[in-house]
């Protein structure tokens, strides 16, 4: 009989606890020892915030699993409160330090996983280590920011990701004064700018206190926390939040000198091995393959980790038949108050500050039905490689049905579909759910029109005299709605063709509408009248900021 594989996993919580249940499952006689540096094991990370905000009310609903269930459902030797301190490669042994004792042991491996995730970015900032800084990543962390944010009133998140934005709300329903601060000019920076415009609107209307494009410099230590900002404008806090964004936690790969990223996440192939091939690496601390483009990449989030780990178990279990890792997407959504946000792939600016070629829309409609009560608003971003009609990626925001069409849209990139294949997407209809050309659709009939020279969508209004602009809308519209742009000329739809004498043959038009649709419309009228026309993608709606109102962007 062969002796049983010993197999030891590095970190007790979303890849690690994967990867050690996946091995049970696949074999009962290997000898499996989880490592973990905190008392916890395979708790949810993600359910951090909303524990904070009362939303989730039972602490012990965080933990998936803990380390007597881990014990007894998958026989797995679990340490916590234990440190891999060292790994020596050519012995096949990691070291391990009891943190109670201070006392140290080593063991044998067969197959080592590195599961260590990341720890949040703390710059060394002049007061930051004051106790009413914090960063959230254990359950030891959001006991700490739930018992300070009791007698705290004024609070500041610093930085508008996703774990900030579900803090500014969390707090919020504490009814705490919240002020978020964010580096760049937007919330959610991974998103195009655009596509947060509901979210900004949907925060201020919470009165949470919203500073872009500026950063923390400083902590001033008083009674109160006055954080100085690169503005020198100041925010007294008596408690903050840092969510900045993680670095990945690979000294001790770093020390057993296996490779390395550029920014210190360990590499990976397809099976997660890393250049060791008797060691393997998943989650947070790896870098691996972008899916759409093939590049390395680094997606910090729960999914893949969990998937990953599994994967890891798979190859060591099953080398013959585990199924290659095919690469991340960085799928991911936040809901802020009544506000779901997300992406799935490439963004705008990531595509445009990698040098590559992609084409673009912007969609409006409702996520079910207009005719049935309760339809809402969605606002859908497509991006696609114009020599293919393959999608890079999506973004989409609303109040309903977010998740579900970046889902799908996820689906359709990993399997490598293209515009014309959303245009025939056949998707559960009926008047609850959907629509009968669902917006997923409507991307793809709108990015195909594009593609085909039925329409050519700009996504801002030119600061050129030569350029007419029309506004399509119905004059009480406009009214109500004036377009922020003077010298714009309003006929609307209906009117059109009776009044095409009114717009210049010779110089060029761009369509303009509240959703979009409508000033596809009038595109294709004067396109067949031999104007030289685009739309506006995504209408007004898309484009019109709200904190500059006197001003639509420009190219
Ligand atoms: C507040 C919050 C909210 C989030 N929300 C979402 C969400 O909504 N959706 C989403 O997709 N993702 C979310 N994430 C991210 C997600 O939780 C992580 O991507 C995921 O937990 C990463 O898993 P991991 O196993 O790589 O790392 P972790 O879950 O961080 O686990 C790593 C563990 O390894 C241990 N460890 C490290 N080094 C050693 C060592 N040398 N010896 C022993 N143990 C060690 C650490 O103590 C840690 O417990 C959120 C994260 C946070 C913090």
């Amino acid at each position: 009989m062969n002796a049983p594989l010993h197999l030891v996993i590095v970190g007790g919580v979303a890849a690690g606890a994967s990867a050690a249940a996946r091995a049970r499952r696949l074999s009962e006689s290997a000898v499996i020892t989880l490592i973990e540096r905190g008392p916890d094991v395979s708790f949810a990370n993600c359910g951090l915030p909303y524990f904070i905000g009362g939303e989730i009310k039972s602490r012990d609903a965080l933990a998936v699993q803990t380390p007597a269930t881990l014990k007894s459902l998958l026989a797995v030797d679990v340490r916590t409160s234990t440190e891999v301190t060292a790994i020596d490669r050519a012995a096949k042994r990691v070291t391990l330090r009891h943190l109670a004792s201070a006392t140290t042991e080593s063991l044998p491996y067969d197959k080592l996983i590195l599961a260590p995730g990341a720890v949040p970015l703390r710059p060394s900032l002049p007061g930051i280590d004051d106790p009413r800084v914090f960063t959230l990543r254990s359950l030891q962390d959001m006991d700490r920011i739930k018992a300070a944010a009791t007698t705290a009133q004024r609070i500041a998140v610093i930085g508008a990701g996703f774990i900030g934005l579900e803090l500014a709300e969390q707090f919020t329903h504490l009814g705490k004064q919240v002020t978020l601060v964010e580096l760049t000019p937007q919330l959610l920076p991974p998103l195009d700018h655009p596509m947060t415009k509901l979210l900004e609107d949907e925060l201020r209307k919470r009165h949470v206190e919203l500073i872009l494009g500026d950063s923390v410099g400083a902590f001033e230590p008083g009674p109160a926390l006055t954080c100085r900002l690169a503005s020198s404008r100041t925010v007294v806090a008596d408690l903050v939040v840092l969510s900045i964004g993680v670095r990945p936690d690979s000294a001790l790969a770093l020390a057993a000198g296996l490779d390395l990223g550029p920014r210190g996440h360990i590499r990976v192939n397809a099976f997660m091995q890393t250049s060791d091939a008797d060691i393997y690496a998943a989650g947070d601390a790896i870098e691996t393959e972008d899916l759409v483009t093939g590049d390395p990449v680094a997606v910090p989030l729960g999914g893949p980790a969990n998937r990953q780990g599994r994967l890891a178990a798979d190859h060591i279990f099953r080398p013959a038949s585990a199924r290659p890792y095919p690469g991340a997407l960085g799928t991911a959504i936040v809901r802020a108050f009544d506000v779901a946000a997300g992406l799935t792939g490439w963004t705008e600016k990531r595509l445009r500050a990698a040098g590559r070629d992609f084409r673009t829309v912007t969609v409006n409609d409702n996520h079910h039905a207009g005719y049935f009560p309760g339809a809402k608003p969605l606002l859908l971003k497509l991006l696609w490689a114009p020599d293919t009609g393959r999608l890079l990626g999506a973004q989409c925001t609303g109040l309903a049905g977010v998740d579900k069409r970046l889902d799908v849209l996820a689906t359709a990139i990993t399997g490598g579909l293209t515009i014309d294949d959303l245009a025939q997407l056949e998707l559960a209809y009926a008047p609850p759910f959907g629509a009968a050309k669902d917006i997923v659709n409507l991307a793809g009939f709108t990015a195909s029109n594009a593609r085909d020279g039925l329409v050519t969508p700009v996504d801002a209004l030119p600061d050129d005299p030569a350029v007419q602009i029309l506004d399509v809308r119905p004059p009480p519209l406009v009214a109500s709605h004036p377009l922020p742009r003077a010298g714009a000329l309003n006929i609307p739809l209906g009117a059109l063709r009776g009044r095409l004498g009114e717009l210049d043959r010779t110089r060029p038009v761009i369509t303009v509408c509240a959703l979009g649709k409508t000033a596809y419309f009038a595109a294709r009228i004067l396109a067949q009248n031999g104007f030289q026309v685009s739309a506006l993608t995504g209408g007004i709606r898309a484009h019109f900021d709200p904190r500059s109102p006197a001003k639509l962007p420009t190219p």
